[in-house]
């Protein structure tokens, strides 16, 4: 299995075959395979610094495993390590003890977030699950429509007062109006602007403290690679999330950015986006994103 984890990582591999045991000398050049590869996969500079220290300490550590070469031992190391750094199991969308559970998006404009809160919606109606959506961003022009048309592709009420309205009172009566309706989830579409500003921290920072999230999902488009490390740092620091989704994996990036939500938030993506139509959701699994990362 291992012996087909990443072509591109061949020389790494290569490097230690024929080795007796893997020693500090013999997995240099190995190491800075894997530091290109994950470079090129445009994971961020000091998280794969970070991980390539991880996978050093391990690697040398490691017991000798009778049977196996040192090249297969120090790939299987790599792909543990990982799948480690990204969450090892699919972790579950939270679900409140007494409904509605209560999901907050964020994320900057254009990275897929009102995409996502109507993925979001049939993903939990395909369990089952009533989902009222509520939409808040009142600055980005025709943002609420979008939300409305959405809904009703997909069947899924959308709460809204218009753009002249407060956000912040927009998701109070929004959560209102689902414990009126018993709705099991309410989804908080916010605003995003192009960069992070204060302002608009600030006003999350409020509807967070309002409506008391069970979830708050950050929304990083995969193609931000690098980027999306100081992303998620910001939003953690100031809104403190709950996981992630990432979206636009159907595009040609290996997905870097996978790395660093994870390592930076200790918090696990949950959903990836995989195309603009609202069933292209999946559940994140740090075993194909691994492979996926490795190229
Ligand atoms: P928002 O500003 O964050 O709410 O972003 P939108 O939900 O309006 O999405 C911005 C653009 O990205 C739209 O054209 C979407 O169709 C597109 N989009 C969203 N998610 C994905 C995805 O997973 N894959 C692709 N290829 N496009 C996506």
């Amino acid at each position: 299995m291992f012996e087909a984890l990443s072509e591109s990582l061949e020389s790494a591999w290569k490097s230690l075959r024929g080795q007796a045991k893997i020693s500090e000398s013999n997995i240099q050049e190995a190491l800075r395979d894997v530091r290109r590869s994950l470079l090129e996969a445009d994971a961020n500079l000091q998280v794969v610094k970070d991980f390539i220290e991880e996978v050093r300490e391990t690697a040398l550590g490691a017991e000798v495993i009778k049977g196996v070469s040192p090249d297969q031992q120090f790939i299987k190391i790599v792909n543990d390590e990982l799948i480690k750094v990204m969450g090892e199991t699919n972790a579950p969308l939270a679900e409140a003890n007494k409904a509605p559970t209560v999901i907050l998006m964020a994320g900057l404009q254009g990275t897929g977030k009102t995409t996502a809160t109507a993925k979001l919606a049939l993903h939990l109606r395909k369990q089952e699950r009533s989902a009222l959506l509520v939409a808040t961003d009142v600055y980005r022009p025709a943002a609420i429509d979008q939300l409305v048309t959405l809904g009703k592709q997909i069947n899924v009420p959308v709460f809204e007062i218009g753009a002249d309205a407060n956000p912040v009172e927009i998701a109070r009566q929004g959560l209102a109006a689902a414990r009126e309706q018993n709705v099991d989830t309410v989804i908080i579409d916010t605003a995003g602007r192009l960069q992070i500003d204060p302002e608009m921290m600030g006003e999350l920072a409020t509807i967070k403290k309002t409506v008391k999230p069970d979830e708050v999902l950050l929304v990083v488009d995969a193609m931000t690679g690098q980027e999306a490390a100081n992303l998620t740092r910001t939003f953690h620091e100031e809104i403190g999330i709950t996981g992630a989704i990432l979206t636009k994996m159907d595009g040609d990036t290996r997905g870097g950015a996978a790395l660093s939500i994870r390592q930076i938030s200790g918090q696990p993506i949950k959903f990836i986006g995989v195309g603009e139509k609202v069933e292209a959701l999946q559940p994140f699994y740090p075993e194909r994103m691994a492979s996926r990362i490795l190229g």
